[in-house]
């Protein structure tokens, strides 16, 4: 059976029959069923992912990191709703999808944990996302001027960091969060093959193959925003063109754990 999100899965029969149950007593959906305890390693990259978008200034109270899960990609993994730098593997919670947490524990969810569900199911490429309000990107989701790689480092920012523009799905009086599916869904359309979307008024958010791609991606993305408001001070710079940008992009890919260990080390504290 083909799910919407494009990627090819067996319901199973259990969803089959479960789904034919509730829709014959008109009951709502039966509850989403864990697909088990996560890799550790991957458990331990996420909380280390969490630690360190603080450390290096992408996230501060507020702001989130997911991954997939490794055993189901139509679950994903994030902490409960809590200040990044204080997360531990005690409060990663499991969602499915439609980003309902599968055992909530009476523990409070992010309320824009919708960008995250959303995205996994538009971009089944997609194993990893962070969403940030950095400061230094926020300007370019403000004004015409667009953010564009500085360096070999940013070449993913190569072909257009599209921009998105709440009002057009919640009119003029949003209070500018992602907190509903439809926003979530809205959001991911903006994105769509890009590593990186901005969010006018509110931050951005950055999409990759893997928690280390992403917290590399956010990382820079932040860097690359500095550094263009530098050169934009300074005259007229000029960028790597989108070749440029992509064969960058495809070195830098291999690299990721250079910085990951350095910052995780940092992050860490050991
Ligand atoms: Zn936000």
């Amino acid at each position: 059976m083909q799910c919407f999100c494009g990627m090819s899965h067996d319901l199973g029969r259990r969803g089959f029959l479960g789904a034919l149950m509730a829709a014959a007593v008109g009951a709502q959906a039966p509850a989403p069923q864990s697909a088990g305890p996560a890799d550790p390693a991957l458990i331990e990259d996420l909380v280390a992912a969490n630690r360190i978008l603080y450390d290096q200034g992408v996230v501060d109270g507020f702001g989130h990191v997911s991954t997939r899960h490794d055993k189901d990609p139509n679950r994903y993994l994030m902490s409960r709703s809590m200040a990044p730098a204080l997360v531990t593997a005690e409060d990663i919670l499991e969602y499915d999808l439609e980003s309902t947490p599968i055992d909530q524990g009476g523990r409070a969810v992010y309320l824009e944990r919708f960008i995250h569900g959303e995205i996994y199911k538009l971009r089944p490429d997609v194993r990893a996302i962070v969403h940030s309000h950095s400061p230094s990107v926020i300007p370019y989701a403000n004004v015409k001027t667009q953010l564009k790689p500085m360096n070999h480092i940013a070449g993913f920012l190569g072909g257009g960091v599209p921009m998105f523009e709440i009002r057009d799905t919640a009119g003029p009086a949003s209070d500018m969060l992602i907190r509903n599916p439809a926003l979530g869904h809205a959001l991911a359309v903006t994105l769509g093959p890009r590593p990186v979307a901005l969010m006018r008024g509110h931050g951005s958010a950055a999409a990759a193959q893997s928690v280390r791609h992403v917290v590399f991606r956010a990382v820079y993305t932040e860097v690359n925003a500095r550094m263009e408001s530098e050169a934009l001070r300074l005259g007229d710079p000029t960028f790597l063109n989108d070749e440029e940008a992509a064969a960058a992009m495809k070195t830098n890919d291999a690299l990721v754990d250079r910085p990951w260990d350095l910052w995780k080390r940092r992050a860490m504290g050991k």
